[in-house]
């Protein structure tokens, strides 16, 4: 089965001296086809020291990447449902260290994704730590700069005005951890409306295995991701739905899905309860259909590749 996790914070693990769950040896033992790896640093208002911490962090991952016979890293391609290896894609989580003049650091690394925030507010956007606040004019303009460069625009952690806001601005706009309000309310959660309107932008939404956003607690079991999936199928969303684990970047974990090793364990145990096209999608062919989606817009055909 085509497995893909839209976001880990392997690289921020790694940026503290501690070893990620997310590796090669876990990634080949779960066959996982996409992994998603944020860069990310906690903002405290220190720009410069803040993308010193992120130029290292790109440093790891092309270390990683390079020194790897199972994964590979391709800018700006289509995913392929062919490859044996393990294709990594490199994402921001959150931009408040960067203005306009330092984007060539994110176009030379090879990012494709980005937040405008984490929780925080910022010259961008407001995160989930604030009630109100949507796009700033900066983030407008920042915006349109990602939409020209093919940029995927992530809406994880924005607030529901910023989200609103960013969702009729991107070209290309997914939310790549979060989970559903409808099932346990949380801030980082997704309203129906707002799911209904990613299904509608064709866009695409992680499931996070981060149990205090699946049901509040510090427990979560397979069953609380099965309820993610009904829940969706009753909406009317399935077709969004995947994975973004946020492992690495969590402290507690799903039981017995803490490691991509754990991926076929759990999908073996969704096929006896969901139909196999279900899962397949969930698994990663709906994140692949909406990745490759960004290939058949004319707008980024145009343009092509930024990096030539
Ligand atoms: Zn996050």
């Amino acid at each position: 089965m085509y497995i893909a996790d839209a976001h880990c914070d392997a690289l921020w693990k790694l940026a503290q001296k501690k070893h990620p769950v997310v590796n090669i040896n876990s990634l080949q033992q779960g066959k996982i086809n996409v992994q998603t790896f944020a860069l990310f640093t906690i903002p405290n208002g220190k720009k410069e020291q803040e993308k010193r911490q992120i130029a290292a962090q790109i440093h790891a991952f092309h270390t990683l990447v390079n020194d790897s016979a199972i994964l590979r890293h391709e800018p700006f391609a289509p995913l392929s449902s062919q490859s044996s290896k393990t294709h990594a894609i490199l994402s921001l989580e959150g931009m408040s260290m960067f203005e306009f003049d330092s984007l060539d650091m994110l176009l030379h690394a090879g990012v494709e994704m980005v937040s405008l925030t984490w929780n925080e507010r910022n010259q961008f956007a407001s995160g989930t730590d604030y009630n109100k606040g949507g796009i700033t004019s900066a983030g407008k303009k920042m915006i349109r700069w990602l939409n020209d460069h093919g940029f995927s625009l992530d809406g994880a952690h924005l607030n529901e005005e910023s989200f609103w806001d960013a969702i009729h601005l991107a070209d290309h706009f997914l939310v790549s951890h979060a989970n559903i309000k409808g099932i346990y309310s949380h801030p980082r959660n997704l309203s129906d409306a707002q799911l209904l309107a990613l299904v509608e932008k064709n866009s695409f939404v992680g499931l996070t295995c981060y149990p205090r956003f699946l049901n509040g607690t510090k427990d979560a079991f397979y069953s609380d991701i099965a309820r993610q999936i009904e829940y969706a199928g009753e909406l009317g969303v399935i077709s969004i739905l995947g994975f973004g684990t946020d492992w690495d970047g969590i402290d507690e974990t799903v039981h017995s899905f803490a490691s991509p090793r754990d991926f076929p364990r759990i999908l073996d145990w969704l096929l006896l309860r969901f139909d196999e096209e279900i899962v397949k999608g969930v698994a990663g062919e709906n994140f692949r259909r909406f990745w490759n989606n960004k290939y058949k817009q004319r707008s980024f055909q145009n343009s092509g590749n930024p990096l030539q």
